[in-house]
């Protein structure tokens, strides 16, 4: 080989070697270098900060809460304020299969106990076993004479010493009574001397409240305890002086709509079928829409 031949083949080399005497490969460089970037760009853009076009749906893992059920919940919204009612089952005592059957229902009743009656004594004890609110059904001379109110009853004959007597008497057949309220007594109840003698010895010695039935508007009864400072209250409603369940679930209707209204309420049922029958087709809605207190809790209230 001369010096000549072996200078072409240096130069040949140096133009392989030079790139800038082939701008075909810069370009692909530079265009692949374009290529990855904008693949980057796409990824870190639209993949991996999750963008989406459609709806976003949620992933739900197990063991991890919806994040619903995280929200918390003031206080004063989780227990809104609810309406109290107490239902009184008056004139227990007489019969005894009925009156357990009404103290099974679910519905915190309290019950008003007739003195000197086959089941009294049986019945109270088995109502506040219960936990329920007990009073004494305590019998007063009615208006009209076709009806007898019982014994231990208080009559408008009778001396200061003689109601006296004839109370304590009754008290001690319900010896846990919480209160008192009256059975008839529509004459009784609108006298106030009679009353008076009551209620001045509920408060003085029993300790008693006075739940007043209303067996006659003109009772004198709740505005005296009030007068004197004895913890009382007045009956709203009687459920079922019709004896049909759907006039008696119209009756609940209307207690629960007046509780509503006014925040508590007082209901006064007997022991009849037909009152169980309404009771137990409406205890459901009950529940629902009141608080189902005992007696003593309104009294407190
Ligand atoms: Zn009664």
């Amino acid at each position: 080989m001369c010096w000549n031949g072996i200078n072409k083949l240096a130069d040949r080399k140096k133009i392989k070697n030079n790139p800038r005497q082939r701008p075909w490969l810069t370009a692909s460089l530079l265009g692949l270098l374009l290529i990855i970037t904008l693949a980057a760009a796409f990824y870190f853009i639209f993949l991996r900060a999750g963008y989406t076009t459609g709806p976003v749906r949620p992933v739900y893992q197990y063991n991890q809460p919806h994040a619903s059920t995280r929200l918390i919940i003031p206080v004063s919204q989780k227990r809104p304020f609810i309406a109290k009612i107490a239902i009184v089952i008056d004139d227990i005592g007489n019969q005894k299969k009925l009156a357990e059957e009404i103290m099974a229902l679910d519905l915190n009743l309290s019950f008003s106990i007739l003195p000197y009656r086959p089941f009294s004594k049986i019945l109270a004890r088995k109502a506040v076993s219960l936990g329920r609110d007990v009073l004494l059904h305590l019998p007063m001379e009615p208006q009209d004479h076709k009806w007898n109110p019982g014994k231990g009853a208080l009559l408008l004959s009778m001396s200061r010493a003689d109601i006296l007597t004839t109370l304590t008497g009754d008290l001690a057949q319900v010896p846990m009574a919480a209160g008192v309220n009256n059975h008839m007594g529509s004459a009784f109840t609108e006298n106030r001397a009679a009353m008076g003698t009551v209620l001045t010895d509920l408060r003085q010695h029993k300790g008693l409240f006075w739940l007043d039935s209303m067996t006659t508007p003109r009772s004198v009864g709740f505005a005296m305890a009030r007068e004197m400072g004895l913890v009382s209250a007045r009956r709203d409603i009687f459920l079922d002086n019709i004896q049909k369940s759907t006039a008696i679930i119209k009756q609940l209707d209307k207690l629960v709509n007046l509780a509503r209204r006014q925040g508590h309420a007082i209901g006064i049922a007997h022991p009849h079928p037909e009152t169980l029958k309404a009771l137990k087709r409406y205890q459901y809605t009950l529940r629902q829409k009141v608080q189902l207190v005992g007696i003593k809790t309104i009294m407190l209230m």
